[in-house]
This record gives C-alpha cells, sequence and structure tokens, in this order.
C-alpha cells in the first residue's frame, strides 16, 4: 500500500486520484500522454519510471525514463523501493514509489504508463489513492503490427517479443474486460484523445 503518509509536505493537497494507463506496445500510449500533458501541464504529471533497457534517440534520463544497470534495479526491488515491477521483452521496468510521490507532492494527478504485469500489481498491492484504469486498444492485431514496425524503433528480435507481448495482453485483457474503468481504441489520434480527455475530465475537475 502507497500511503500518503509517505509523501512530504505538498504544495498543495495531494491528489485523490492515481491514473494507470496500459495498452500493448505501439498502441500510441505515450502520443496521447504527450497531447494530455501539453493541455494540461499544471494537473498531471508523469511517473518516471526506471528501466534496463537503452535509451532511443532523444530520451533523456530522468525524464522519460530513469535508465538504470539490472543490477542497481534488482536491488532497488529487493529493498522495496517499488511500487510495481515487471520485466517486459527482456529488460526490467517499475514504478518507483519515490517517482508516485515527487508527483502527488506537486498536487498532480499522477500517470503511469505501464504493461498489464504493472496494472495487476497495482491492483493487488491497492493504492491509497483512487486508481482510474485505462486500457487503449489497437483497432486491431495488424493495425498495431504495422505501426509498431513504422514506428521503427525495434530491432527484430525486440520487436518479435513486443508482438507475442501485445497477443497475448490483447486476449487476456478481452477475456477480463472488467479490469479496466474506460477502454480507448485508438484508431483515430483525435477522436481517442478528445475520449480521453472526456474520460478524466471528472478527476480533473473534482481532484
Ligand atoms: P517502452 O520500452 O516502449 O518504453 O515500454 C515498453 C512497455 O513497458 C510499455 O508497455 C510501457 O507502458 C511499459 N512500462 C513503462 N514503464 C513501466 C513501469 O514502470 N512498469 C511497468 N510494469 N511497465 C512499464
Amino acid at each position: 500500500m502507497l500511503a500518503r503518509k509517505t509523501m512530504g509536505a505538498a504544495a498543495c493537497a495531494p491528489s485523490k486520484y492515481l491514473i494507470v494507463i496500459t495498452g500493448p506496445s505501439g498502441c500510441g500510449k505515450s502520443t496521447l500522454l504527450n497531447k494530455l500533458f501539453e493541455s494540461y501541464p499544471e494537473r498531471f504529471g508523469f511517473s518516471v519510471s526506471h528501466t534496463t533497457r537503452s535509451p532511443r534517440q532523444g530520451e533523456q534520463d530522468g525524464v522519460h525514463y530513469h535508465f538504470s544497470q539490472r543490477s542497481k534495479m534488482q536491488q532497488l526491488i529487493e529493498d522495496g523501493a517499488f511500487l510495481e515491477h515487471a520485466e517486459f521483452g527482456s529488460n526490467l521496468y517499475g514504478t518507483s514509489k519515490l517517482a508516485v510521490t515527487n508527483v502527488c507532492d506537486k498536487g498532480q494527478i499522477c500517470i503511469l504508463d505501464i504493461e498489464l504485469q504493472g496494472v495487476l500489481q497495482v491492483k493487488k498491492v491497492g493504492v491509497e489513492m483512487s486508481p482510474v484504469f485505462v486500457y487503449i486498444k489497437p483497432p486491431s492485431f495488424s493495425t498495431l503490427e504495422q505501426r509498431l514496425r513504422d514506428r521503427n524503433t525495434e530491432n527484430k528480435d525486440s520487436l518479435e517479443k513486443r508482438l507475442s507481448q501485445a497477443k497475448k495482453d490483447m486476449e487476456y485483457i478481452a477475456q477480463h474486460p472488467d479490469l479496466f474503468n474506460y477502454t480507448i481504441v485508438n484508431d483515430n489520434l483525435d477522436t481517442a484523445y478528445s475520449e480521453l480527455q472526456t474520460a478524466l475530465k471528472p478527476f480533473v475537475e473534482s481532484n
């Protein structure tokens, strides 16, 4: 349980909500989130995850991820520093409790962009803020595959791992639709963004 009392003195009242966004690699989560952060720079804050994968072009340490050595990250996991963590495509990813605290202490609504194992862990451990789970769904597996190939960020091995994981996760979610408060099909970016804004509006207004 990530309790508010672990958070330092807040400039504003800590947020009541934690927004957890998931969706297979290539579904367009980052693009949608970037639009959200541009539109509401004060209201939402991004939880900067740790990962053992190498930075992509343009990614900055401490902004997009805390790029970490596996041994260091494993030690932090053993020390209980993470709210959740998962192995994805041969790399470790995890949300440190500090990453969430840093956002909440600014009085912002914290947004997690995590894969499915992480979502299941957040559900299991519980958080004091009310978590809101959003699934960004690709229109079809073949569209996802094409987008991921066009993105050209992965080598052959990583691409295959991501596609195989995406297939498994999409099947699991199809069988467990109640996992999510909102499902947004990202077929058209503007439509999907408008649906995301509508879904999150009540939380912004009542926070
Ligand atoms: P990428 O390598 O493309 O940045 O991310 C791969 C996957 O890892 C994405 O589905 C992303 O949502 C997920 N991810 C990023 N950070 C975390 C994290 O802290 N925890 C978990 N469980 N997944 C994460």
